[in-house]
C-alpha cells in the first residue's frame, strides 16, 4: 500500500529496502515489548549507525551518506511503520543536532562530535524545551554566565527524547543578562555532555505512548562548559534552533505517515479476515469507505511531505512548507489511527493488536516539535511575511 507519489530512484528504493527489512527483523519483534517495559534498546544505536543511518544527510567526509531529504525520510518512514520509538530517536539525531553542528560548528567541533556522530558511536539530543517554557520556547530561563574561557549553566531543561542516551546535547540557554534582556536574540546553544560536572539526569516522563523512548529533564547545575562547546555566534541559539525545527518537523511528520501507513495496513488487513454476518467485514461499504478515507489521508500527507522534502532539496526556503507537511501527517496520524480502532472494534482496545499503541503514538506528533496550533501560527505568519 506505500506507494510513493514522488518517484523514487534506483537508490533510494535500497535504501528504503533496507530500512524496512532492518525494522522488521530487528525492531519489530520486540516492540510491543518494548513499549510495554518504556525500554530502549541500547544496541540499536549502534546497528544503526552501521547502516549509516545515523548520519544520513552528514556529508561523506565527515563520515555521513550524504543522501538528500527525501531519502532520508523515505528511510525514517519505513522505522517508523514499525516502531515510532526508535523513529524518533533517529529525527531528532538526523534532523536537529548533527544538522546544527554541521552549518554552525567549528572544524574542531566537527571532528569531535559530528564525525562519531555519524558514525553511531555518539547519539545526539536537543534540549530547548523546559518546565515553563514550551511554545513559548524564546521565554527560556536556563542561564549562561561566562567565567574565564568557560560558560557557567544553571537551569531545567524539560522533555529531552533520547535525553538519558543523548551523548551530545544541544542545548540552549540564555547568554543575556539580567539587566540587558534581549528576549530570543539573548539565547545561544551549546554543545553539552554528560561528563560535564553539574550535568544530571532527572525525571523520567511516563508516557502515554512513545514509551520506548526515553524522555528526562536535565538539570544544570553550576555546569561548567568550556569556551569551545558554544555553537556558532553568541545570542544566534535560538535562531539557529528554529532553522533546524524545519527540519525537524519533516522528520515528524514522516513519522507521522509511517505510523497511519501501519494503521491502514492492520485494518485493511483486519478487515479481510474478521467475519461478521457471515462475511467478512470489509464487504460492508462502512468499512469500504473508512478505508478509502484512510488511505487518501495517509497518501496525501506523504504527497505533501516529499513535496517539501524535494524543496528543501532544491535549496528553497521550507519553514512554511515544513510546518504544513507536520500538520497535515499528524493530524492525519491521529484520525486513522482512530479510524483504525473502529474497524477492529473491540479488538482494537486491547494491547493483542498493534492499533491501540499506534494511536497513543501518533498523539504526540500533534505536541512536539511545536503542537497543531503553533504549526497553524507559522503557517499563517508566512504567508503574510514576503507581502
Ligand atoms: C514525548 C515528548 C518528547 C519531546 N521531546 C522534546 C525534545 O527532544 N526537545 C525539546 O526541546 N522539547 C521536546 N518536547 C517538548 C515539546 O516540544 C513541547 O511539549 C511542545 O512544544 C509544547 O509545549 P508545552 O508542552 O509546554 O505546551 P504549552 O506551550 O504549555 O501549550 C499548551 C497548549 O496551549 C496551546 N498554545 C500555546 N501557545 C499558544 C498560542 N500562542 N496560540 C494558540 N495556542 C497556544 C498549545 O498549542 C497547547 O495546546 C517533547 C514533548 C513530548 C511530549
Amino acid at each position: 500500500m506505500s506507494w510513493a507519489l514522488t518517484p523514487l530512484t534506483e537508490e533510494q528504493r535500497e535504501i528504503q529496502r533496507v530500512a524496512r527489512e532492518f525494522a522488521e527483523r530487528e525492531i519489530a519483534p520486540h516492540s510491543a515489548q518494548w513499549d510495554r517495559d518504556q525500554y530502549f534498546e541500547p544496541a540499536l544505536v549502534r546497528q544503526l549507525g552501521d547502516l549509516g543511518f545515523l548520519g544520513m544527510m552528514i556529508p561523506e567526509v565527515y563520515d555521513g551518506l550524504g543522501l538528500d531529504t527525501l531519502t532520508y525520510l523515505v528511510a525514517l518512514e519505513e522505522i517508523a511503520t514499525v516502531d515510532a520509538s526508535v523513529a524518533v530517536m533517529l529525527s531528532v539525531h538526523n534532523s536537529l543536532p548533527t544538522q546544527m553542528i554541521l552549518k554552525w560548528g567549528s572544524d574542531k567541533q566537527k571532528e569531535c562530535f559530528l564525525k562519531p556522530m555519524a558514525r553511531g558511536e555518539l547519539l545526539g539530543a536537543f534540549a530547548l524545551s523546559e518546565p515553563e517554557a514550551g511554545s513559548d520556547a524564546a521565554a527560556l530561563r536556563t542561564q549562561a554566565v561566562r567565567d574565564g574561557n568557560d560558560w557557567i549553566l544553571n537551569g531545567t531543561k524539560a522533555w529531552v527524547s533520547s535525553g538519558t542516551k543523548g551523548e551530545v546535547i544541544l542545548a540552549m540557554a540564555r547568554t543575556d543578562t539580567p539587566d540587558d534582556r534581549r528576549g530570543a536574540r539573548g539565547i545561544s546553544a551549546f554543545i553539552v555532555t554528560p561528563d560535564l560536572p553539574g550535568f544530571s539526569v532527572g525525571k523520567k516522563e511516563d508516557k502515554m505512548g512513545l514509551r520506548a523512548s526515553p524522555t528526562v529533564q536535565l538539570h544544570f547545575s553550576d555546569m561548567r562548559v568550556p569556551g569551545d562547546r558554544l555553537l556558532g555566534q553568541i545570542g544566534s541559539g535560538f535562531i539557529y534552533a528554529m532553522q533546524s525545527l524545519d527540519n525537524g518537523r519533516l522528520g515528524i511528520a514522516a513519522q507521522a505517515v509511517g505510523i497511519a501507513e501501519a494503521a491502514l495496513r492492520a485494518a485493511a488487513a483486519y478487515a479481510a479476515e474478521r467475519k461478521q454476518f457471515g462475511k467478512p467485514i470489509k464487504e460492508f461499504q462502512a468499512i469500504q469507505f473508512r478505508l478509502a478515507d484512510m488511505a487518501t489521508r495517509v497518501a496525501s500527507s506523504r504527497a505533501l511531505l516529499h513535496a517539501a522534502a524535494t524543496a528543501k532539496d532544491r535549496g528553497e526556503r521550507i519553514t512554511q512548507f515544513s510546518s504544513m507537511a507536520k500538520l497535515q501527517a499528524s493530524e492525519a496520524a491521529m484520525w486513522v489511527t482512530t479510524q483504525a480502532i473502529q474497524i477492529f472494534g473491540g479488538y482494537g482496545y486491547v494491547t493483542d493488536y498493534p492499533v491501540e499503541r499506534l494511536f497513543r503514538d501518533a498523539k504526540v506528533t500533534e505536541l512536539y516539535e511545536g503542537t497543531s496550533e503553533i504549526q497553524r501560527i507559522v503557517i499563517a505568519r508566512e504567508m503574510y511575511s514576503h507581502t
